[in-house]
């Protein structure tokens, strides 16, 4: 491809967040002297799917929806990826977390590639009845490139149990038989795993671990604030309070609470089950979620949206560890400034990647039809993450490089070494 062909194929998926994806692989391909032939290659998805969706409202009418697909690279194994339902999905921005799912995969020595669907929507807005709708009618719409051989989706943002239930569901309707092992994190009746659901928190609870006995910090005083209290954060809360850390601020979307005695966490998930969020939570602060991030607190967790951290705020951040939780969270200006300041990151396709090791173990436990209890699950998932957290802060220290350059070189190493032994076909 000549570079004029390459940066038009690229200004196709142009976004932000692909953008940063790129330069951040760009950086530690550019250290380990990756083959440029083989660097163009992983820069761009192998397979790109962009669908419409037509569903009946409601209210009787016809709206059609965007929704994608994208396979970024196979050489590991079956695509593994999950999907989006929010109003910013966009065919760049999940390339760019195909990209993420790719080296995540390949980082954690999960026998997978990397792949990201989503569909442009708002997923509260809709009734369960459109929901379920939307669901079938996308995954028919991509029944041609999935498969529990090819490409395995599992939730994201604005995604859960039941829509995986009904892509099953649907899948296992046009073949005919049951076929649980087409996606990951459903639910348990159908051949889902126990831990899945906990199961990114539980890596992000890990890693978090592991950074805090490195850094010689003590559990007793130490305190965290999460921004974003879905799936990820509130896994990630109830753990780390358990451990004795105390969970001093948390976010939404609708806005953020702060108390430094630390948050009553039974008490908040009842207010947020009722009032669907964790604003007004009596008894503690309300500051703005640009506010909460800045507050001082020994582990800050952005497990919401990307572009949380960036060059306005990162100089003001008074954390000792900033865990991502979410895809993308920290813009590049943002790391320089971070690591600068002493900041330990962990970044995101080591901090994050509890949730595809667990649909890892999901998709064997399917295949096998033989599950496992839950303990196994969570010892499992602790060995995996944490045997991989030592491999990236070795390699960051013996190499002298930030933590997230270390993890996507050992991301791009792997696959570019399965690359380089299978050839170029044909
Ligand atoms: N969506 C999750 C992620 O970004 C999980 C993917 C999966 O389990 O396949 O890692």
């Amino acid at each position: 491809m000549s570079e004029s062909e390459s940066r038009e194929w690229l200004g196709e998926l142009d976004h932000p967040e692909y953008r940063l994806a790129l330069a951040q692989f760009e950086r530690a391909a550019a250290r380990l002297r990756l083959d440029p032939n083989l660097a163009e290659r992983l820069k761009s998805p192998q397979r790109t799917m962009t669908v419409s969706i037509p569903i009946r409202r409601d209210d009787g009418r016809v709206e059609i929806f965007r929704g994608y697909r994208v396979q970024h690279d196979s050489a590991l194994g079956p695509f593994k990826g999950g999907i989006r339902y929010h109003p910013s999905v966009t065919l760049g921005e999940t390339a760019a977390l195909a990209l993420r799912m790719t080296l995540k995969c390949s980082l954690t020595g999960l026998p997978f590639g990397g792949a990201k669907g989503g569909v442009r929507c708002d997923p509260k807005a809709l009734s369960r009845n459109e929901l379920q709708r939307l669901t079938r009618r996308y995954t028919a719409e991509i029944f041609p490139v999935i498969g529990p051989d090819l490409d395995i989706p599992a939730p994201d943002l604005g995604t859960n149990e039941q829509i995986m239930a009904w892509i099953m569901d649907t899948y296992s309707q046009q073949v005919g038989y049951a076929v649980p092992g087409i996606v990951t994190g459903k639910p348990i009746s159908i051949g889902g795993s126990l831990g899945r659901q906990e199961a990114t928190g539980r890596g992000l609870f890990v890693t978090i671990l592991e950074t805090m006995r490195h850094l010689n910090l003590p559990v007793s005083g130490s305190t965290a604030i999460i921004q974003g209290f879905g799936n990820v954060g509130q896994h990630a809360a109830r753990m780390l309070s358990a451990h004795g850390i105390q969970v001093i601020g948390i976010s939404d979307s609708k806005g953020a609470i702060y108390d430094t005695r630390g948050l009553d966490l039974t008490r908040l998930l009842a207010y947020k089950e009722k009032t669907r969020s964790v604003a007004g939570f009596p008894g503690a602060d309300a500051v703005s979620s640009e506010e909460l991030l800045e507050r001082p607190c020994t582990v800050l967790i952005p497990a919401a949206l990307a572009g949380a951290i960036h060059i306005k705020n990162a100089g003001r951040l008074q954390c000792r560890i900033l865990a991502e939780g979410a895809n993308g969270p920290t813009d590049l200006d943002a790391d320089v400034l971070l690591n600068d300041r002493g900041i330990f990151v962990i970044p995101d396709i080591l901090a994050n990647a509890g949730g595809v090791i667990v649909s890892y173990f999901e998709w064997v436990q399917d295949l096998q039809n033989y599950f496992w209890k839950e303990k196994e699950i969570q010892d499992r998932l602790t060995e995996v993450i944490t045997q991989a957290f030592h491999r990236v802060l070795d390699r960051s220290l013996s190499e002298k490089v930030d933590m997230r350059l270390a993890a996507m070189m050992a991301g791009i190493e792997r696959v570019a070494s399965a690359h380089l032994v299978r050839g170029l076909y044909p």
